[in-house]
């Protein structure tokens, strides 16, 4: 048997904590519960994690600035579960680092589909070691490490994929509902905005600072990696 993996629930409101871990645990998981923000930094610290399962209100301080500060020495995957279903919130969740957030109430069929694209997708990138090269752009899927023309790039964990995704498909376009099917796992109808979101970090991080884009807009369709 494989060692099961760990996640943390980071949640003030115990029955929704105590019923997280129980249904994850029935799963085969093993879990632990943080009940604020502090000690959810303080857990994810001191230990080590698969998945972090990170509420947005939380006493002490937010799940955004937890997420935040988790991102400031770890790429474990974080998924936010939030009340709050505005754009600009979920924009803000994704900004902090978190790699997908989950709407409150939430089924759990949903919530467990979405843990297992992220726990799959880091295993998967684990075991198949390769260099992508795009034009200057080299990208390690073993250690995630990009670089371009030298230069080392840092991204996280979902602007990563993006990229890895990106590259496995260069010099073909691919649409919004492609890109978010094969980074995002499922099918997040109505959702795309997120892919516009997530292409801009990218840009920010290895097209801009170099004056020579290599990921181009397609209007009216979606993207593509050229190289
Ligand atoms: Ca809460």
């Amino acid at each position: 048997m494989p060692h099961p993996q760990r996640i943390l629930v980071v949640e003030d409101e115990q029955d929704i904590a105590e019923f997280l871990t129980l249904e994850l645990e029935h799963e085969g998981y093993e879990t632990a519960i943080a009940a604020d923000g502090y000690e959810g930094l303080r857990l994810a610290e001191g230990d080590s994690w698969d998945l972090i399962l990170l509420d947005i209100m939380l006493p002490g301080i937010s799940g955004m600035e937890v997420c935040r500060r988790i991102r400031g020495f770890s790429d474990v995957p974080i998924i936010m579960l939030t009340a709050r279903q505005s754009v600009p919130e979920r924009v803000a969740g994704l900004d902090s680092g978190a790699d997908d957030y989950v709407p409150k109430p939430f089924a759990i069929e949903e919530l467990l589909a979405r843990i297992r694209v992220l726990l799959r997708r880091n295993q998967r990138t684990q075991t198949q070691a390769e260099v992508l090269a795009v034009a200057d752009l080299k990208i390690n899927t073993a250690t995630r490490e990009v670089e371009r023309a030298g230069h080392a790039i840092t991204l996280t964990a979902r602007e990563f994929d993006l990229l890895e995704t990106f590259a496995r498909n260069k010099n073909h376009v691919l649409t919004r509902e492609q890109i978010m099917e094969r980074v995002w796992g499922y099918d997040f109808v109505g959702e795309t905005n997120v892919v516009d979101v997530y292409v801009r970090y990218l840009r920010n991080k290895m097209d801009v600072p170099f004056g020579d884009p290599l990921l181009h807009t397609v209007r009216g369709v979606g993207y593509i990696l050229k190289g």
